[in-house]
């Protein structure tokens, strides 16, 4: 036995996470932000000092800051240093695998390539593996507040570009009044090639959506999906087949729930038995971090240790990696997830 854990914090730090739901974006340090934009004589307009860059009033304000910091972000080297960063700071959590979201046609629109995009990516991938032990694949995230025909240009873009590190295909942005169903086509050439599906959905819309990430999109799991808890029909349905949630309590308590923790949706969906993977989505954009999310989530949405061991298990479960090394890591991370159960000071 070790030393004893004395506080649930120092326990979530420790414990073997996965992580499916961080955009790349969202996790620019805003200090590496400030510097790439000077580097590159970009000027962030309403931003001067790294502190301001962060600060903003609705989801709206935060998506054109969110667009306006990618435009310092243009060379290969660019990509491989936040993807370092990042990954970096996961592992300092112990985030071991993570499937990390980003938005090709973001970094297109700024006038960088594909392959610039991508290959630094993986560059910072590769370095963050052999200095830290994180894996890290990606998804290639929809812009749904841009057009369906856009959507499929990106996918014809990763057929034209394939990289073993892109696995999947996801749907991001705001969602209420940009509706999944008119990105079936994107998908469904997407699923043909062999990508696995994900998408965010009943984050700020109708349950609905849910039943369209699934049935129509051909989606595997579902990201946020907190207004499930309107429609018992569907949440049934979800736990039954068991759809894996990937749900960041931090963000989305700011932006939809007016930071009001205790009334979150995830812990209804707890409660209920679904399967939610926890993670932090943007964190330094929402001050957060890996660990954090899970501290707000023990502390107000009723997850005990048992419910962290589940989250952790789930997240495999929803992770697209084969079913062999799904098996190993069960086993493993469950051992070391109760030897440092057993030494928490309850
Ligand atoms: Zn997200």
């Amino acid at each position: 036995m070790g030393v004893r854990i004395v506080d649930i914090e120092a326990f979530l730090k420790a414990i073997p996470k996965v992580s499916l739901h961080l955009h790349l974006m969202g996790s620019v340090q805003a200090q590496t932000a400030v510097e790439l934009c000077k580097k590159h004589n970009v000027s962030l307009p309403d931003f001067d000092e790294p502190e301001d860059l962060y600060d903003y009033p609705d989801i709206y304000k935060f998506l054109h800051m969110y667009d306006n910091t990618a435009l310092g972000i243009i060379d290969r080297d660019d990509f491989a240093r936040i993807a370092y960063e990042t990954l970096t700071e996961a592992a300092e959590h112990n985030v071991r695998y993570r499937e990390m979201s980003f938005n090709p046609t973001t970094h297109m629109a700024a006038g960088v390539s594909y392959e610039t995009c991508v290959d630094g990516l993986i560059d910072g991938i590769n370095a963050a593996q052999t200095d830290h032990g994180v894996e890290c694949k990606l998804i290639a995230a929809v812009n749904r507040m841009e057009s369906p025909e856009l959507a499929v240009e990106m996918v014809e873009t990763l057929l034209a570009h394939p990289r073993e590190e892109v696995i999947g295909i996801g749907m991001d942005y705001a969602e209420a009044n940009f509706p999944p169903e008119v990105f079936w086509k994107s998908y469904r050439m997407a699923e043909r090639a062999g990508y696995r599906l994900t998408a965010h959905q009943a984050e700020d819309a109708s349950p609905r959506n849910i039943e369209t990430c699934l049935d129509l999109l051909g989606c595997d799991r579902v990201d946020h999906g907190y207004h499930v808890v309107e429609d018992e029909a569907v949440m049934r349905r979800c736990r039954d087949e068991g759809v894996v949630f990937t749900c960041t309590p931090v963000s989305t308590a700011w932006v939809y729930f007016n930071d009001d923790f205790d009334n979150h949706p995830i812990s209804q969906m707890r409660e209920f038995g679904l399967k939610i993977s926890l993670d932090c989505d943007d964190p330094p954009m929402f001050k957060t971090d890996p660990t954090n999310d899970m501290v707000m989530a023990h502390n107000h949405m009723g997850f005990e240790v048992e419910d962290f061991r589940q989250s952790m298990l789930n997240g495999i479960d929803g992770a697209w990696i084969g079913e062999p090394d799904k098996r190993a890591m069960r086993r493993q991370w469950a051992d070391e997830f109760d030897a440092l159960a057993t030494r928490l000071e309850q």
